[in-house]
């Protein structure tokens, strides 16, 4: 348990922040993957060398962030030697190094580093989970698994009730387009197409869905993805969330 997730918000009578911790504790203990379990307890107990003196997490990694976001930040998975490592997401791995600066940068993130779950960070009016909260091999999740993680996704989100979604990566992007078609909200996929930058035509009052590039290390050392790029469309989602 985290309790820097929300803090401040612990003792008054709210009750998202608790049903929040509830849910927290239900994905912390989650088994349903079993390749998922057996990979992310693995790699925490062999380790990679250069962190041998860390206790891993090796375990489900929960959201992170202000309990009353505006912004909810969706990306696909742990990285094994990153957030299965410091049970933070995106937190001791290059992605997350590029992302929270990114974040700081256009004011929703208290700093630019993310090292441990005790470095002080704080979120403003953002929250950032993953579409599967377990690490998966090769960074690729099975479809059966993404599927399985969807729930508290969804919980997530009918708790969080944001203005935006990000949605990092195109695995991410359909992973709430997903969550909208077993709602009901649209039919199918098809007419919502991925994008850097695109801001998806929605039909209802939910959330607006902005896409992005994911800051993994291979697109950021690519120059595929630059900070320029990510500054541009959070500087629109601030736009669409003055809007909203
Ligand atoms: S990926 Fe999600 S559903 Fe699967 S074991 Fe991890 S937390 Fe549970």
């Amino acid at each position: 348990m985290h309790d820097a997730i929300y803090e401040g918000e612990l003792g008054n009578s709210h009750e998202e922040p608790q049903r929040l911790r509830i849910l927290e504790k239900e994905i912390i203990t989650c088994r349903k993957c079993p390749r998922l379990v057996e990979y992310r307890e693995k790699v925490a107990r062999e380790k990679r060398r250069a962190f041998r003196d860390w206790t891993y997490w090796g375990r489900p990694v929960p959201g992170f962030g202000d309990p009353r976001p505006e912004l909810f930040i969706l990306g696909l998975a742990p990285a094994a030697h990153g957030a299965n490592r410091t049970g933070r997401v995106f937190t001791g791995d290059r992605s997350g190094d590029f992302l929270y600066a990114a974040l700081h940068k256009t004011g929703f993130a208290s700093q630019p580093t993310s090292l441990h779950r005790d470095d002080g960070l704080t979120l403003n009016s953002a929250f950032i989970a993953a579409a599967v909260r377990c690490a998966p091999p090769a960074n690729k999740p099975l479809p059966s698994e993404i599927l399985n993680c969807r729930g508290y996704l969804e919980r997530e989100l009918a708790l969080l009730r944001p203005k935006v979604v990000l949605a990092l990566g195109k695995i991410a992007w359909d992973a709430y387009l997903d969550v909208l078609k077993s709602q009901g909200v649209i039919a199918s996929r098809a007419k919502f197409a991925f994008a850097h930058g695109t801001v998806a035509k929605l039909p209802g009052d939910g959330p607006r869905l902005v896409g992005v590039y994911h800051p993994s290390q291979q697109n950021t050392q690519t120059g595929r993805v630059t900070a320029a790029m990510y500054a541009k469309v959070l500087r629109r989602v601030r736009r669409l969330l003055a809007e909203k």
